[in-house]
């Protein structure tokens, strides 16, 4: 057995020296290996992508004309050697766990993951599949034992009765959250029967894209295409955070606003974005479902990548695993179309 580490970080990012190829790189390469299309991680200016078969439509709506190999979950591809699967991560459509073996090791780069304590799943796409691994890549994200989601059918159910009241009050919904994956998941479960849905610009490509996927979403109209006034009092406006505040959400009148966000969770988050409402609804794993997706790989050594860093490291370490971090340039957001929402100072609960 080879003791060579299959991925290092340089420069450009996440490495894998033995087959010549990056995963989710922030600066242009040869080839890279791209685990789901969010902006921090599927960036242009690469010579080749490999991705997901269940996420190319997304990365295509995002990237525009790319030179791409795509695979289906769990087929294998040789890059310079070096047997290379992709599986899914549960995070967005399409979102994909690299799994690499070479020289007796199994190593996995997560990406961005679902995972709840709750055993909660992403409708959107599939589930989180845990790799058996001697490394586990993972992703921290709301790596703090403050967070833990609450059931997401409470949620969605909260979200449809905010809309419904704003309807019967006569003024539009408008609910932020991220435009590729977050959005989706707003809509899939969101309750055709209380008024028409609108969408902002930015999300009706992706809406495409999930759609031309096979994920049923309920139908959407952009804002120019509803030009009746009342049906705008009962709608639901689904748009990505950045139209808090701009002209475009004026457009709307006198409305409400939430943003679903797992920052939601955070005590303040709401009253600092400036939104009426704030629910929870993540798209990463909570801290139990961190926990629980780590033990499933059996992993005997972990590797953070974004997120709380030192505090997953540290509870990894007391749990007798190898840990370590890598510092990439992964945001803490899902998109660039974001609020600007930086993790707040939080203090731990004591004992952890
Ligand atoms: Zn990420
Ligand atoms: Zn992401």
């Amino acid at each position: 057995m080879s003791t060579e580490d299959l991925v290092v970080l340089r420069p450009q990012g996440l490495y894998c020296p033995a087959g010549d190829f990056f995963i989710d790189p922030w600066r242009p390469v040869a080839r890279a290996v791209i685990t789901h299309a969010h902006a921090d991680h599927a960036r242009r200016g690469h010579g080749a992508y490999l991705a997901s078969a269940r996420g190319a439509g997304v990365l295509r709506a995002r990237l525009g004309e790319i030179t791409l190999q795509t695979a289906e979950w769990g087929e294998a591809v040789h890059l310079n050697g070096v047997r290379v699967s992709l599986h899914p991560a549960g995070h967005v459509l399409g979102s994909a766990q690299v799994r690499i073996e070479h020289g007796g090791q199994v190593w996995v780069v997560s990406g961005d993951y679902f995972v709840s304590g709750n055993h909660d799943r992403n409708a959107t796409c599939d589930a989180f599949e845990p790799q058996r691994c001697d490394c586990f890549v993972t992703e921290s994200t709301f790596g703090l034992p403050i967070y833990h989601w609450p059931a997401q059918a409470q949620v969605l159910a909260e979200i449809n009765d905010w809309w419904r009241s704003n309807a019967e009050a006569g003024r539009p919904s408008l609910l932020l959250g991220y435009s590729f994956g977050k959005a989706q998941r707003l809509l899939a479960g969101a309750d055709a029967s209380i008024g028409p849905i609108v969408v902002h610009g930015a999300v009706e490509p992706l809406n495409r894209a999930y759609r031309e996927a096979g994920v049923a979403l309920p139908a959407t109209l952009l804002l120019e295409a509803l030009d009746d006034k009342a049906a705008l009092r009962r709608a639901l406006v689904v748009a990505p955070p950045a139209v808090h505040g701009s002209a475009w959400a004026r457009r709307l009148g006198e409305f409400s606003d939430a943003f679903a966000s797992g920052w939601m969770q955070l005590r303040g988050a709401r009253r600092r974005q400036g939104v009426d409402r704030g629910f929870v609804l993540s798209d990463h794993a909570d801290w139990p479902g961190l926990q629980r997706a780590i033990a499933a790989t059996g992993a005997e050594r972990v590797i953070v990548t974004h997120g709380y860093e030192a505090v997953m490291v540290r509870w990894l370490q007391q749990q007798g695993l190898q840990a370590g971090s890598f510092r990439t340039e992964f945001g803490s957001a899902d998109d660039a179309d974001v609020l600007p929402l930086p993790p707040a100072p939080v203090s731990l609960p004591a004992g952890g």
